[in-house]
């Protein structure tokens, strides 16, 4: 017998024949004997469409009533399922976040979980090995007693979380494809399904752009040591998959240099022109963006010709674009640049791999290879186990394929 939780994502419920399919699997894990919780997405388009009502009612909208709207989606789905379950006999009670409770932050649509009381979900199964099913992407502010959400994908952090605080022994993310591959399979048909993949890999690709996990759910597993499965709801409930592990460094025997390539176009690049060339000019422009908690991702200044005047280049988050613009227009004068430039048709691509680690020249290749096929970088960043391009967001498609057969990255 073991403790399961068992994560089902937006296609996975997308109607009710999906969510009955669901149900097959959660019945087979609890014929096994396990003790199971269950964690449900919106369906898929849902929460889309919920933010886009708060947009059209109110284009800057009170974060606390998004959340009340946003969290509805997940609330249907957990009341769905645990009448889907009892439909094939097993005994199972829906759970809101609040209800649980799962803690978070104040943070208004984008909360983080500071704490997880399985007490009441421990307690149904010692009564009759009740199935929880919880509502992911959601918690409650324990001071204002508010509703909050973890930010978009935030289903798999509840599951990692809920798994962590049960002392699960497992935590299956059930998803639209089996596994973590070596990129985006919707983007390059020759991507390979990983059997392992490490969580500091892991981490890296999601926070670089592959959604097939949210972040901070990575970060939970990484930290608490929640063995973690990706994959496919789609399967035969009667006869699945494993998917893919996320686990130690240590436990992968083969370690390929790059292991995976991981694009975002949720980039934006701002080119500050012929700013003065002397101390404290940073600091003018990147404490205003960091108080105003607009994250900065790639730099870049140019060695100046006339040592008077620089440029400077750096990316934020596309939906902090025009943020960032209004706030640096507003401070023209302090920082005294000769024009702002601004672009949204980019994207970031980056190569992850722990055995960048142990050569060099990884990166150089991937220079020569874009420039062969006629892609201009226009920024770069490196570090010990990924470096990120950023090119014309047209030529997405042609550098992410690129790369991923120049590290032999392609399915044979
Ligand atoms: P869910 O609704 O189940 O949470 P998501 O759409 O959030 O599903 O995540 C699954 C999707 O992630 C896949 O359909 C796939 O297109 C995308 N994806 C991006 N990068 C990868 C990758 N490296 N491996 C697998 N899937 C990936
Ligand atoms: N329903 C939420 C979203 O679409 C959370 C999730 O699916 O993980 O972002
Ligand atoms: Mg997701």
């Amino acid at each position: 017998m073991a403790r399961l939780v068992m994560k089902f994502g937006g296609t996975s419920v997308a109607n009710i024949d999906r969510i009955r399919n669901s149900a097959r699997h959660v019945k087979r894990e609890f014929d096994a004997g396990n003790e199971i919780a269950v964690v449900v997405s919106a369906m898929s388009g849902k929460t889309n469409e919920l933010v886009g009502w708060c947009k059209e009612i109110a284009p800057f909208y009170d974060h606390a009533e998004y959340d009340v709207v946003v969290a509805s989606g997940e609330q249907v789905t957990s009341g769905l399922m645990a009448l889907a379950l009892q439909e094939l006999g097993m005994p199972a009670r829906s759970w809101q976040g609040w209800q649980i409770p799962i803690y978070g932050s104040e943070a208004h649509g984008s909360s983080r979980i500071e704490g997880v009381d399985g007490a009441g979900i421990l307690a149904g199964y010692d009564r009759n090995r009740e199935i929880a099913v919880c509502s992911g992407f959601q918690g409650l502010h324990a001071q204002s007693h508010r509703i909050v959400t973890l930010g978009r994908g935030g289903s798999d952090t509840s599951a990692v979380a809920l798994a962590a605080g049960l002392k699960a022994d497992r935590c299956d993310i059930y998803t639209d494809v089996d596994g973590v591959y070596t990129t985006d399979p919707r983007v390059v048909p020759k991507a390979r399904r990983m059997d392992k993949v490490s969580f500091e890999e892991m981490l890296e690709m999601a926070s670089l752009g592959s959604k097939v996990l949210q972040v901070r759910s990575v970060e939970i597993a990484m930290v608490h040591r929640v063995p973690t499965y990706v994959r496919s709801s789609f399967d035969d409930p009667d006869n699945p998959n494993p998917g893919t592990l996320i686990c130690d460094e240590d436990d992968i025997v083969e370690q390929q240099i790059v292991t995976g390539i991981a694009f975002s176009r949720d980039e934006a690049q701002i080119t500050l022109r012929r700013v003065a060339d002397k101390p404290g000019v940073a600091a003018a422009i990147f404490g205003p963006l960091a108080d105003a908690n607009i994250n900065v991702d790639m730099i870049i200044q140019v060695v100046s010709d006339d040592q008077a005047t620089t440029d400077i280049t750096f990316t934020v988050p596309t939906a902090d674009y025009e943020r960032a613009k209004t706030l640096l227009e507003s401070r023209h004068d302090t920082i005294a640049y000769q024009a702002l430039q601004g672009a949204t048709d980019v994207v970031k691509i980056s190569a992850i791999g722990v055995g960048m680690r142990s050569h060099a020249g990884v990166a150089a290749r991937a220079f020569r290879a874009l420039s062969e096929k006629g892609i201009n970088i226009r920024a770069i960043t490196t570090s010990e186990i990924k470096f990120s391009v950023l090119i014309d967001a047209a030529y997405t498609e042609l550098a992410v394929r690129t790369l991923h057969s120049l590290y032999g990255l392609d399915a044979a």
